[in-house]
């Protein structure tokens, strides 16, 4: 069988499974409402959690940089490729998180693809958390170090994890996302960050959904419980409105990343701008207490409504809110149908989730008025009318 048939044919399963992605296209600025193919819709699918991925404030600062700086960054880091905004942005992220010192990357993915390994070998052991994000996972997979997996938030299996393999390894690091992508269910932090110091493990937390929504100042999930990990990774592309991330740490931790890193030592810089953008974003999301207000109030409403309806939604009291369907094609229908109402919401299926929990994953944002909040819970309402 020739190639180009052999690829049909692997498309062709994953439409029987109801696994193939078709993404929508939006046309303008992301914001609370997007245009797809023409029309307006409510859009409650995106990570742009305090609405600052069109902000003035950071058009501005990227626009000068474009000016001043130009675009590109010419090179990797290591070549020709570290300019001044990347510096400046670096001790930015590094007071933000009260860390000594940071790394930028120019994507979580990157970040964690490229930290991962720099700090775990083969003759380590990583202990992680199940539903850890697939760029952690992948991270762990590139690392090749013995990876032992604890059950989702389970501090008791990772305590007995951390009992039979830890003395067996050289290093050991726990890792985990701090507020989780696809449930919206915390890590119990204090907790792992206990096990990790009892164990002389380090703790990796990934606080890519968290990072400008809790703790003070938006400081992440950590500082709002007054966790001190080894390693924290920050998404520059969700609460902060750009694109990129950052690794916050001990001075001896971002020297080893910045020379071990491959994500960082063998990929083009990210462009000034970006990293611009990104420290008027910072600068905004200080100052920012109403808009987590908002959208933490947003949230809770929609929890409360779509849940009086009969929706399945976990316990937690973040900005993500999963309604468990189970199956896939029923997941992807029931989000056509919202989209049909002017509402747009993305069906969320395995690999990303476990099999059998395909789920539409409901974020609002700050910005959202009343009014849409509303206009969301009539579509779902009239949803279950004609179910
Ligand atoms: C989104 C996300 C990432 C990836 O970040 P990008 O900047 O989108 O590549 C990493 N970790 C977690 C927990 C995420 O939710």
């Amino acid at each position: 069988m020739g190639f180009q048939t052999q690829i049909r044919d692997a498309l062709s399963e994953l439409e029987a499974a109801g696994l193939l992605r078709r993404p929508l296209q939006i046309s303008g600025p992301q914001g609370p409402e997007v245009e797809i193919d023409g029309r307006r819709v409510l859009c409650f699918c995106s990570n742009n959690y305090l609405g600052l991925a069109d902000h003035p404030s950071l058009v501005a600062a990227a626009t000068a940089s474009a000016r001043g700086e130009g675009v590109g960054a010419a090179a990797s880091r290591l070549i020709t490729g570290t300019m001044d905004a990347h510096r400046e942005a670096e001790s930015a992220y590094a007071d933000f998180v009260g860390a000594p010192a940071a790394i930028l990357f120019s994507t979580g993915y990157a970040a964690n693809v490229g930290t991962v390994p720099a700090l775990a070998g083969p003759d380590d052991a990583i202990f992680s958390d199940a539903l850890n994000h697939a760029s952690l996972i992948d991270g762990c997979r590139l690392s090749r170090a013995n990876v032992h997996v604890y059950s989702h938030r389970d501090v008791g299996h990772l305590e007995s994890l951390l009992r039979e393999h830890r003395p067996k390894s050289r290093r050991a690091l726990v890792i985990t996302d701090s507020v989780f992508s696809m449930d919206g269910g915390a890590a119990p932090l204090r907790e792992l960050s206990s096990l990790a110091r009892f164990f002389d493990a380090g703790l990796l937390v990934d606080e890519a959904h968290a990072l400008g929504v809790f703790g003070p100042e938006g400081r992440g999930l950590a500082a709002a419980l007054g966790v001190e990990p080894d390693v924290v990774v920050g998404t520059l592309g969700k609460s902060l409105g750009v694109a990129g991330a950052f690794v916050a740490a001990s001075e001896d931790i971002v020297s080893l990343i910045r020379s071990r890193a491959r994500s960082f030592v063998y990929s083009t810089a990210p462009p000034p701008m970006v990293a611009r953008a990104s420290i008027a974003a910072l600068e905004l999301v200080r100052k920012a207490n109403d808009a987590r207000d908002a959208l933490l109030a947003n949230a809770a409403k929609l929890r409360a409504a779509l849940r009086s309806l009969g929706f399945e939604i976990p316990n937690g009291d973040s900005q993500i809110l999963p309604i468990l369907i189970g199956e896939n094609d029923r997941t992807m229908q029931l989000s056509a149908k919202l989209l049909a109402r002017g509402v747009f919401v993305q069906g969320i299926r395995p690999p990303t989730v476990p099999e059998g929990t395909a789920r539409l994953r409901l974020t609002p944002m700050a910005t959202h008025r009343p009014e849409q909040i509303e206009r969301a819970i009539e579509a779902f309402a009239s949803l279950c009318r004609q179910e």
